[in-house]
């Protein structure tokens, strides 16, 4: 794999931590190198609903986090997965959103001998709404996504340890937060946390699983757990230390849940008013930031949701 090292401009500003190094491999990927034996390769189609995939690359194999939204990704991470050319340990879904499940077919297809490993409500969950949401994202997507999720081949629990690319990682389940399931996987000696999407990094967040005050408290925790965490792996957005990822979501959070708040004291429900100044204030507080969703109304989307919680 030729290695070329581009602008971070397509990825917005980068927050690194000391001793973590970054270097561009593609216009879509990073690759974080992490000591000896582990290599970190970040997927994603930059833009507007860019979503990670991770390579976890270790010296004998490796382990593939996430399955993107579209089989087109998904096949970008399959070239490079095969680029590296290590047997696959594990295929890990973090949480039952499809822009995480939705290429997964293509990544099993590909790698039949690699388990699927996800939570009990992160499987179920696909199971049961799998199809129907595929069906739904190929009227938007077309031929770009596949027909079928796969079934996870294997449940994780809270607390196992997993062997990962010639490394133990720690399974952290979370949730409810950005999802009902949140699957995080910690490696404590090279101080590495996957987070999944508990957090982004400079991205307009997905609010309208209605959880904001319960994902508020997963964070409280988890920036005290992961306080010292280096390379925090973002669903959304650049690799950065932990605490500094968890900060920021909880300001997005509480920024976004106080002005859809003092809104709600003028009419109930918003008024597409309130809606264009809850807009409007959030972009000037929060000014780049992509969203996390290919929705042009995520804003809006995210101001309903959160007025149907706060009301309770
Ligand atoms: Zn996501």
């Amino acid at each position: 794999m030729s290695t070329v090292t581009l602008s971070r401009r397509a990825f917005g500003k980068l927050a690194i931590g000391a001793g973590l190094s970054a270097t561009w491999i593609g216009h879509a990927t990073a690759q974080y190198t992490l000591g000896t034996g582990l290599d970190i390769v970040q997927i994603n189609r930059p833009g507007e609903g860019a979503v990670n995939s991770y390579i976890l690359s270790g010296t004998d194999s490796i382990a593939i986090l996430d399955g993107q939204r579209t089989g087109i990704e998904a096949r970008q991470v399959v070239a490079l997965a095969r680029g590296i050319g290590k047997p696959v340990d594990a295929i890990v879904l973090s949480h039952e959103h499809p822009d995480h499940f939705g290429g997964l077919q293509i990544l099993a297809d590909a790698f039949p001998q690699a388990p699927i490993l996800a939570s009990e409500t992160t499987a179920r969950l696909v199971v049961q709404n799998g199809a129907a949401t595929l069906a739904f994202m190929k009227t938007v997507f077309g031929n770009a996504m596949p027909d079928t999720v796969p079934r996870p081949t294997r449940i994780l629990a809270d607390g196992e340890k997993l062997r990962l690319a010639g490394l133990d990682w720690v399974v952290d389940q979370r949730g409810p937060c950005e999802a009902l399931g949140m699957t995080m996987l910690h490696q404590s000696e090279r101080n590495i946390l996957f987070a999944a999407d508990l957090v982004g990094n400079r991205v307009t967040p997905w609010l309208v699983d209605k959880s904001t005050g319960a994902w508020l408290a997963e964070l409280e925790t988890a920036r005290t757990r992961y306080a010292g965490i280096i390379t925090c792996l973002p669903g959304h957005g650049a690799a950065a230390p932990a605490r500094a990822l968890m900060d920021q979501e909880m300001s997005y959070l509480t920024f976004f849940r106080d002005l859809v708040r003092s809104e709600m004291a003028g009419a109930s429900p918003l008024s597409a008013e309130a809606k264009r100044r809850i807009r409007a204030a959030t972009l000037l507080r929060f000014p780049g930031y992509p969203a996390v969703a290919p929705a042009p109304d995520l804003i809006e989307l995210n101001a309903d949701a959160v007025a149907t919680e706060l009301r309770g």
